[in-house]
């Protein structure tokens, strides 16, 4: 098959005349439910046009159309479900069109999609089939095991007329194999199918409203640190050597894909020992445990691998140390996050959590004279400092760790971010809502002044964060993969060219060596 690169290939964010938005749909019935859905479209903002039904009108209308000065072109209609699981009603966006020759990507497909799913839709981003021909019976079957997840007789031909401009194509679902055309729910699904289309407006709109050309600034060092980089790798020999199931206590880091990655391949994540059967293989995860874990592991007999991240592991022992040396400890770090309750469990009677400079003025050290200091690894550096100054305030002898706590890994990321925040409209994170790391890289951009969001990935970008921004700063957390950024800014094209470039204020070789349990590959 033929692939055709038509989006980000040519730049026209401001039509010289026309709509910014052309959206073609084959049938009337199609055009009124979309344009009710776009409230007022007119020249300038939108325009819908009825391009017939078909292959052979849609190519006679594709050759009037790829000429006109339009920024952006929409297909939008009602399509046959392939996919057994699409309901009427459900709407696919498409990844790509085809024609069973020549595959026409869509590149921001995730964007819209995850605008559809915020206004409450149900939708599936995948491929669209264009046929010549109605799908019947068990042709579906044969379709769907292609991949496609609808079939229309337009799409791939009409949107030869994006000729490198942003292209999005959606099809509502009105026949599924278990409801087809000729069947009494043949006009519920119809019906379905265009309200859907028509709630589709306003998302179509504001993709519409977000196409541009971009500058992308990559953050450098951004997604994976050395802690993290070790922990999967021992999940995954742990997979290979063992055979799955191999179980890991809490999330190895804490991010999504990583997660559902490891799933995929037979690692079964658990909260607590307790959902470990006898004799079976446990992950400790790179976060760290509490000495009470790996005692019950160890009663229960539990073979066990610890992927806690030696930059943890050395927090956890200097809590140890100042204990064992009658020192009160008090931990600058965020409750309820597992190295936390890790670096609590290690002298639990010697250990006070300090979340804020407020909290340093609750601590009753028995010995004013003795207390020492420790730091959560993936702490924001600048507001860690503050509790760090109050607490030597009261406690002029206070202690501090031997070395940074907050990981080299962490500031790194953090000094990153702020560079290209400090160049950028808009700093996105890539990152999930548990990663602690993550939030702080959000949180520092926007108290230097940058607005900053944490997304898990592209279809977390509303579209509206977008529109008229035209430099972007892009960085991930030390947990979230690096195909992720890719993910974004593959998306980002299909909105129009993007220069990408990098900011990189230091590079990092650090490796760590792997538990020998894991060693032998
Ligand atoms: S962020 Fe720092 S402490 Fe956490 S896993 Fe990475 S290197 Fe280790």
């Amino acid at each position: 098959m033929t692939r055709l690169q038509v989006t980000g290939a040519r730049s026209r964010r401001t039509p010289v005349t026309g709509p910014g938005l052309l959206v073609c749909t084959p049938l009337r019935l199609e055009a009124r439910a979309v344009r009710r859905g776009l409230r007022h479209p007119g020249p300038g903002a939108a325009q819908v046009v009825v391009t017939g039904y078909g292959p052979r009108r849609s190519g006679a209308r594709e050759t009037m159309l790829r000429d006109q000065p339009f920024a952006a072109l929409a297909i939008a209609g009602v399509g046959g479900g392939l996919a057994a699981d699409l309901r009427p009603g459900d709407l696919v966006v498409a990844s790509e069109v085809s024609d069973g020759h020549t595959v026409i990507p869509c590149a921001s497909a995730a964007l819209l999609a995850g605008e559809l799913r915020r206004a409450g839709l149900r939708v599936r981003v995948g491929r669209v089939l264009t046929v010549d021909h109605l799908v019947r019976g068990p042709e579906r079957e044969r379709l769907a095991a292609t991949g496609a997840l609808v079939a229309d007789m337009e799409s791939a031909v009409l949107a030869r007329a994006a000729d490198g401009r942003p292209l999005a194509v959606v099809r509502a679902v009105s026949d599924t194999p278990d409801r087809p055309l000729v069947s009494p729910g043949a006009l519920g699904g119809g019906l379905a199918a265009l309200r859907s289309l028509r709630a589709a407006g306003p998302a179509l709109a504001r993709w519409a409203a977000a196409v541009g050309e971009r500058q992308v600034l990559l953050a450098g060092p951004r997604s994976f640190c050395a802690g993290v980089e070790r922990a999967i790798e021992i999940v995954e020999r742990a997979l290979d050597q063992k055979g799955p199931p191999v179980y890991v206590r809490k999330q190895i880091v804490h991010n999504s894909h990583v997660v559902a990655g490891l799933e995929e391949r037979g690692a079964i994540f658990v909260d607590e020992l307790s959902e470990v059967p006898d004799g079976a293989s446990v992950v400790f995860s790179a976060h760290g445990v509490s000495p009470s874990v790996r005692d019950e592991a160890d009663r229960r007999g539990l073979t066990t691998v610890d992927a806690t991240c030696p930059l943890v592991a050395k927090v956890h022992a200097e809590a140890r140390r100042f204990a064992s040396d009658g020192y009160l400890v008090a931990l600058i770090g965020h409750e309820g996050h597992e190295e936390v309750e890790g670096t609590l469990g290690e002298a639990p009677d010697s250990v006070a959590l300090v979340q804020t400079a407020a909290d340093v003025g609750a601590l009753q050290p028995p010995d004013p004279g003795k207390v020492a200091y420790l730091m959560q690894t993936t702490l924001a550096a600048d507001e860690a400092a503050d509790i760090a100054e109050a607490l030597r305030e009261r406690f002029p002898a206070a202690r501090a760790p031997g070395s940074d706590d907050i990981c080299y890994a962490t500031t790194n990321r953090q000094r990153a971010a702020r560079a290209v925040a400090a160049e950028a409209d808009l700093l996105l994170v890539a990152g999930s809502a548990n990663s602690s790391n993550s939030v702080r890289l959000v949180e520092t951009a926007q108290r230097a002044g940058t607005t900053a969001y944490l997304i898990d990935g592209p279809s977390d970008i509303e579209l509206s964060w977008l529109a008229g921004v035209s430099t972007i700063g892009l960085t991930a957390g030390a947990s979230a993969p690096p195909a992720v950024v890719q993910d974004i800014v593959t998306a980002l094209r299909g909105l129009g060219t993007v220069e990408v470039s990098e900011r990189v204020i230091t590079t990092e070789n650090i490796r760590f060596s792997l538990p020998k349990e894991v060693r032998q590959s």
